[in-house]
């Protein structure tokens, strides 16, 4: 076998299992639009990526204080199944401001969707004024409840791993469709370990049975694993990706694959942090 061989098989696995997922979206894989095409090379590194691999994973003790602090600290201030949709409760903030201060956080939440508004999911930013140092969290409220959550919850982890570790860039934004690149910094896998741990707790491993690295003839099981996944999360938060119209006409595939990859990522994160810190 040619060296290229494993990596042309686990691509044709790759290919399977999107084939299936687009048929549970309901978006035909046979007439994609070019802007579907550019979200499916996000969707397929997500995929075939073995996030037990990936160098940018927080080391064990960080991950470790992370879930304490998800556990501890979040999912006491958050009322509904320790979720993400009252991430944004005054108490929470100001008992994470207590923690993780002297920056003071700022939520602003504001739906933005003209031009490439939709994109732009949320940013952080950290600002001197006056006397006080801010930390001013954007969400952008034009999505769907869940992706809101999730991207409070990503910033927040900013937030603390700036406190924790040290902070990194004065701004930062999330944007859709750039998941892949979150594989490559600490920083934000940081923030998105909050997302994973607070979204799947290890009891909710026992309904999804393990999620897997992507080998050649496991599609099947890779698909399962992502389709309980969703069954799990879609009722929480009322997604339902075969509906969803976040915009509309041609871009809402585009949308409906944005959301799956956002899943996808979230879910095999988890998976890895269990694994490679028992959290
Ligand atoms: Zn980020």
């Amino acid at each position: 076998m040619s060296s290229r061989g494993p990596d042309a098989l686990v691509t044709r696995e790759v290919d399977l299992l999107v084939s299936k997922l687009l048929g549970e979206l309901n978006v035909p894989y046979g007439s994609l639009g070019t802007r579907v095409i550019a979200q499916l090379t996000d969707l397929k590194k997500i995929l075939s990526t073995d996030y037990m691999e990936v160098p940018a994973l927080p080391p064990k003790p960080l991950l470790k204080e992370l879930a304490h602090i998800v556990e501890s600290d979040i999912k006491q201030h958050t009322s509904t199944y320790g979720g993400l949709a009252d991430l944004g409760s005054p108490a929470l903030m100001s008992h994470l401001e207590h923690l993780f201060g002297p920056r003071e956080l700022e939520l602003r939440a504001e739906p933005y969707r003209t031009g490439a508004g939709l994109s732009l999911r949320g940013f952080y930013c950290r600002a001197d004024v006056g006397p006080k140092s801010k930390f001013v969290i954007f969400v952008n409220t034009a999505h769907h409840p869940g992706a809101v959550a999730a991207t409070l919850g990503h910033e927040l982890g900013h937030y603390i791993y700036g406190s924790l570790v040290g902070e990194k860039a004065a701004h930062t934004a999330f944007m859709e469709g750039a998941f892949a690149n979150h594989l490559l910094e600490q920083d934000e896998l940081f923030a998105d370990s909050l997302v994973a741990l607070a979204a799947y707790s290890t009891d909710s491993f026992d309904r999804i049975a393990g999620i897997g690295q992507l080998k050649p003839g496991s599609s099947d099981d890779l698909f399962k694993q992502i389709k309980s996944a969703y069954k799990l999360i879609g009722p929480r938060f009322n997604l339902d990706f075969s509906t969803l119209d976040v915009a509309k006409g041609k871009a809402q595939a585009a949308w409906r694959v944005r959301y799956l990859t956002s899943m996808a990522h979230f879910l095999k994160l988890r998976y890895a942090l269990h694994k490679s810190a028992g959290v």
